[in-house]
C-alpha cells in the first residue's frame, strides 16, 4: 500500500501569532515556521504501518513556497521515502491544494490519502473531504485510531459522548485528530539522511489546475483583550451585580 501524505507549512504553534496593522493577514515576516501538527501525525502513522509491512512507500506532498522543501525534509526524517513539492507562490485555498493533491493522486496512485484533519493556520478543515469528494473517495475524518487489514480500513472516530467506528474499501482518504499516536522527533543522524532522500519538484503550473481563490479575507482582528476582574464583598454583592450589572442571572 502506498500511502500519500499531505504536509502543510504552517506558524509554528509556539509562536503569538501577530495580526498584520492594516488588518489584511498575520505578519509572517521572520515567524518560526513548522509542519503543521496534526500533519506530524500523520506522517507518524504512515511510517509505523510502513515499519509494521502495512504499507510499502510513504510520500510527502507539499504544496506551496520553495520554503516548504524544509517541511518536506522533516517529514523525510521521520521516516517518509520521498516527497514531492509543488511549487506555487500563488496563496492557495484548501479547494485548490485539493485539486493539486487530486493531479498528484492521479501520478502517484496511492490507496491511501492520509492527511491532517485541519491546519492550524486558517482551520479549515476542508482539504482532506474536497480531495475525497474529487476523487470520488470514501473518507474518514478525525481518526483516533487506524487498522488496515486486506484493502479495508478500520478508522476510529471520537465523538461526542463516545467513539465511532468506520470502515471502508481502500483507496481512500482519512484524516487525523490529536490522540492517534505521538510523534517521533527526528534524529540528527535521520535528518542527515534525510537530505539524501529523493525530493521531486513539480510546478503548480504544469498540473493545468485552476488555483483562483474562491474566498476573499475581508478582515482579521486580535481578539479583545480581557478586561480586568473585580473584588466584591460578598455573595449578596455579587448575585447584585450580576443581575443588575453583567445581566446573566
Ligand atoms: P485545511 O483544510 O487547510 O484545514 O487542511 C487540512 C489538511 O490538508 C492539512 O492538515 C494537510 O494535511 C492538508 N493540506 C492543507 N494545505 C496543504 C498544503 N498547502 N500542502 C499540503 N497539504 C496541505
Amino acid at each position: 500500500m502506498k500511502i500519500l501524505v499531505p504536509v502543510k507549512r504552517v506558524i509554528d504553534y509556539n509562536v503569538k501569532v501577530r495580526v498584520r496593522s492594516d488588518g489584511t493577514g498575520v505578519d509572517l515576516s521572520n515567524v518560526k515556521m513548522s509542519m503543521n501538527p496534526f500533519d506530524e501525525i500523520a506522517v507518524e502513522e504512515a511510517v509505523r504501518m510502513k515499519e509494521n509491512g502495512t504499507a510499502t512507500e510513504v510520500v510527502a506532498v507539499s504544496c506551496g513556497v520553495t520554503a516548504c522543501q524544509e517541511t518536506l525534509r522533516t517529514a523525510l526524517a521521520m521516516g517518509a521515502d520521498r516527497a514531492i513539492l509543488v511549487s506555487t507562490d500563488t496563496e492557495l485555498q484548501p479547494l485548490g491544494v485539493a485539486k493539486l493533491l487530486q493531479a498528484i493522486c492521479a501520478r502517484e496512485q496511492p490507496q491511501l490519502v492520509l492527511c491532517g484533519k485541519q491546519a492550524i493556520d486558517d482551520d479549515a478543515n476542508q482539504t482532506g473531504q474536497m480531495l475525497a469528494a474529487l476523487q470520488g473517495w470514501p473518507q474518514a475524518t478525525f481518526a483516533s485510531k487506524i487498522v488496515v487489514e486486506g484493502g479495508e480500513v478500520c478508522v476510529t472516530r471520537e465523538v461526542d459522548g463516545g467513539l465511532e467506528t468506520l470502515a471502508f474499501t481502500l483507496p481512500g482518504v482519512v484524516s487525523t485528530d490529536l490522540r492517534l499516536n505521538e510523534p517521533r522527533y527526528a534524529t540528527l543522524p535521520n535528518i542527515m539522511k534525510a537530505k539524501k532522500k529523493p525530493l521531486d519538484v513539480v510546478p503548480a503550473s504544469e498540473l493545468g489546475v485552476d488555483l483562483a481563490p474562491r474566498l476573499s479575507t475581508l478582515k482579521v482582528v486580535e481578539p479583545p483583550a480581557r478586561s480586568a476582574g473585580i473584588r466584591v464583598a460578598d455573595v449578596a454583592e455579587l448575585v447584585a451585580r450580576l443581575r443588575n450589572e453583567a445581566k446573566v442571572i
